[in-house]
């Protein structure tokens, strides 16, 4: 299948003040993050808040400029520089937020927030466009007359299906879903989630879909990037990763997952030491040492590197030993 998205040693660095006088520090965000995707497939990005997901999100939007690597949309490398290709490459690129109510204009009705993208985007008639909003409408599940109501006459699952129908409206290749669902009920959940795999089903739209929550990836997920200070630490098949986590970061965050499935609940519960360490000063060597049950002296002084183990890739010097 068609790769609709290439990502190779992507890394963004922030200089950051620290005060009067003090000299500037550097944040990475994020390091050395390569990846594939497939056109109608998903990959989910997983970590706690501070581990990278947004900024990543904000590269492969292209809405920021990465500090190294490169970003391939569709086969074409993405060209900052050049103005011309970056606004023509962002309509294939759509983006999902976690807050519908925010990413929408409270006083225009939902109709013409649905239309503006084709405005902006291509040459369709007025009749055209209404044409095209009323059937995106009605695949997200809103009804005709909802067209002319405003932001704020919808509950939060409805606006997130509107925020669903304008990321879709021109058709991307690929849509960036940032926390999509986690300020819903959890009875909308499901709903929403279902609403992002018909689609897909439909649209062929491959989803970089982010979240911290892995009881909700696991129903959206083809495969899953584990984040942690800003670097992968595992990349694998859904299955597998669910199945015999690698690495000690995923299997405690798994094991604090409340399954969806508890009967098949096959880890104990494995509590993280501590707060995520600062990205202004991480430990030396692997990043998680400090809050990982297994670590031993290595672990503070080497890195560990990304690497093949068991069918996918894990950075952890002993991840041998979890297989
Ligand atoms: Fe834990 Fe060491 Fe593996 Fe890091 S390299 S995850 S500290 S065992
Ligand atoms: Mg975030």
């Amino acid at each position: 299948m068609a790769k609709v998205l290439s990502v190779r040693d992507l890394a963004r660095h922030y200089d950051v003040s620290r005060g009067f006088l003090k000299p500037k520090a550097t944040v990475k965000a994020l390091n050395g993050i390569t990846f594939e995707l497939e056109e109608g497939k998903t990959l989910a990005i997983v970590g706690e808040s501070g581990s990278g997901k947004s900024t990543l999100a904000r590269q492969l939007t292209l809405i920021e400029e990465p500090s190294a690597g490169k970003v391939f949309l569709g086969g074409v490398e993405v060209n900052h520089k050049d103005k011309a290709q970056i606004k023509s490459l962002r309509s294939k690129v759509q983006m999902v937020f976690q807050n519908p109510y925010g990413s929408l204009n409270p006083r225009r009705k939902i109709g013409d927030q649905l239309s503006e993208p084709l405005v902006i985007n291509t040459k369709l008639s007025a009749a055209e466009r209404k044409q095209k909003v009323d059937e995106m409408m009605k695949i997200v599940g809103l009804r005709p007359e909802h067209y002319y109501r405003y932001p704020h006459m919808f509950s939060g699952g409805q606006r997130q299906r509107i925020a669903i129908a304008r990321a879709m409206i021109l058709n991307p290749e690929i849509v960036i879903a940032d926390e999509p669902t986690s300020a819903l009920d959890v009875s909308i959940q499901a709903q929403v989630l279902n609403l992002f795999m018909d689609l897909q089903d439909k649209l062929k739209t491959a989803y970089v879909f982010i979240s911290h929550n892995l009881a909700v990836v696991e129903h959206v997920a083809d495969d899953v990037l584990v984040m942690y200070l800003g670097k992968a630490v595992e990349l694998s098949e859904k299955s597998k990763l669910y199945e015999k986590p690698l690495h000690p970061y995923t299997q405690a965050l798994l094991s604090a997952t409340p399954s969806i499935r508890p009967e098949e609940k096959r880890f104990k519960t494995i509590k993280i030491k501590g707060e995520l360490p600062s990205p202004i000063n991480p430990p030396p060597g692997c990043s998680f040492h400090k809050r990982c049950p297994h670590a031993v002296e290595r672990c503070s002084k080497e890195e560990p590197l990304l690497r093949e183990v068991d069918g996918r890739q894990v950075a952890c010097h002993l991840a041998e030993q979890f297989v």
